[in-house]
């Protein structure tokens, strides 16, 4: 049986009708930039992630680079991240000049490890001292938030901003000690990616950044459209950062099924989670599962640490059994950011996150008969 990483026609068949009605009335309507269709899905989006306001945008890198330019982020300033992410996060900070200051992960949850911010905001590696902080930047890694209580105290202790890159996490809870937050609603903005292969996926390339404040909003909605709040008159130098009233039309009928498709990649989650006890398999906990949360993981992947990870790969590759893996190579050795400095051993547990773990099917529309084959494969492998 061939079970691949992501199914995306299985969905498709199930919302066909539904999709296609929406599709057809953008295009009777003839209108495809922003609009209602784009107002509409904004305000459920807002909504769904408890946010005063959300910016529909061109693709989740477009967020996170309209997000640094809403905070004025540019030349001589820094950016704390992690360096075991997807490019885009440190992608978007060096094409506005600043410099990515890297911490190390947490080994378990994979996500930005505070001690490691900590220690990296204390003393900077000296080639960094000269830059302003201005931003730091958890990702929430694979569709668990990262630890934001003492991520949001270092920031205020720093003094500096926060933007989520909750690029894999819309609808991931945290149990923050003001009450449960969504991703994307603990900093200053919040940015997500609307990539077919995310949980809420479209028919093409979106994004969206949300935020609390009014004044971040409308610069947001400024710089989306070169910096114009006016047509024609520009404060501001943006770009063409638009969301497409066709995107923002698959998107708001998706996001009502949203719930499901997660609950559905938790019980998989769950499945593996058992199926994989007491084995040299290492399965990814949901660190906050134990605070009441609907959803401490959306598990936009499942990702495993295996031991002999490649050949594990190799023979689910051999069987037909989609697997990949997230990420191969940590950003700070990245060819194209050798110029910052760092080096390999600089991040043990990045490195070393990236020579073990293994992302395996966990879609929604995933059987137990497919999920039975995953685990049978990975354990005969080992
Ligand atoms: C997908 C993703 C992005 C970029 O989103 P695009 O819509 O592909 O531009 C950024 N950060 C992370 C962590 C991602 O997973």
């Amino acid at each position: 049986m061939q079970v691949p990483l992501l199914d995306l026609k299985a969905q498709y068949v199930t919302l066909r009708d539904e999709l296609r009605k929406v599709i057809d009335e953008v295009c009777d309507s003839q209108s495809f930039i922003l609009g209602p269709r784009v107002q509409a899905f904004e305000a459920h989006a807002a909504a769904y992630c408890g946010t005063k306001h959300a910016v529909g945008l061109s693709s989740g890198t477009d967020a996170l680079l309209a997000a640094l330019m809403a905070l004025e982020v540019g030349h001589g300033d820094a950016v704390v991240t992690s360096p075991y992410t997807f490019f885009a996060t440190a992608g978007s900070i060096v094409r506005l000049g600043a410099v990515p200051l890297f911490a190390d992960i947490d080994p378990v949850t994979f996500n930005l490890n505070p001690v490691q911010v900590r220690c990296v905001l204390e003393s900077p590696p000296g080639r960094f001292r000269e830059r302003r902080l201005k931003v730091l930047m958890p990702v929430h890694l694979y569709g668990q938030c990262a630890d934001m209580d003492p991520l949001t105290e270092l920031a205020r202790e720093f003094e500096c901003q926060v933007v989520e890159d909750a690029a894999q996490a819309i609808g991931a809870e945290y149990p923050s000690r003001g009450g449960v937050k969504k991703a994307g609603a603990m900093g200053q903005i919040g940015c997500f990616s609307f990539f077919p292969s995310k949980n809420l996926g479209g028919f093409g390339d979106g994004g969206m950044a949300v935020t609390d404040d009014a004044t971040l909003n409308e610069k947001l909605r400024a710089l989306r459209v070169h910096g114009a709040t006016v047509t024609y008159s520009h404060h501001l130098v943006g770009a063409n950062f638009r969301l497409d009233a066709l995107q923002a039309a698959v998107l708001d009928v998706k996001l009502t099924y949203l719930d499901s498709w997660h609950a559905a990649r938790q019980a998989h989650a769950a499945y593996y989670n058992r199926a994989f006890q007491g084995t040299p398999v290492a399965t990814p906990p949901a660190i906050f599962a134990g605070h009441a949360l609907t959803h401490p993981h959306i598990y936009n992947q499942y990702v495993i640490r295996a031991p002999r990870r490649d050949q594990v790969r190799e023979q689910l590759s051999a069987a037909g059994i989609g697997c990949a893996i997230y990420y191969p190579t940590p950003l700070h050795l990245q060819e194209c950011f050798r110029s910052l400095g760092y080096r390999a051993g600089d991040f043990p547990e990045s490195e070393k996150a990236a020579r073990e773990t293994l992302a395996l099917p966990v879609y929604p529309e995933l059987t137990e008969p497919m999920m039975r084959q995953v685990v049978d494969t990975v354990l005969g492998a080992l």
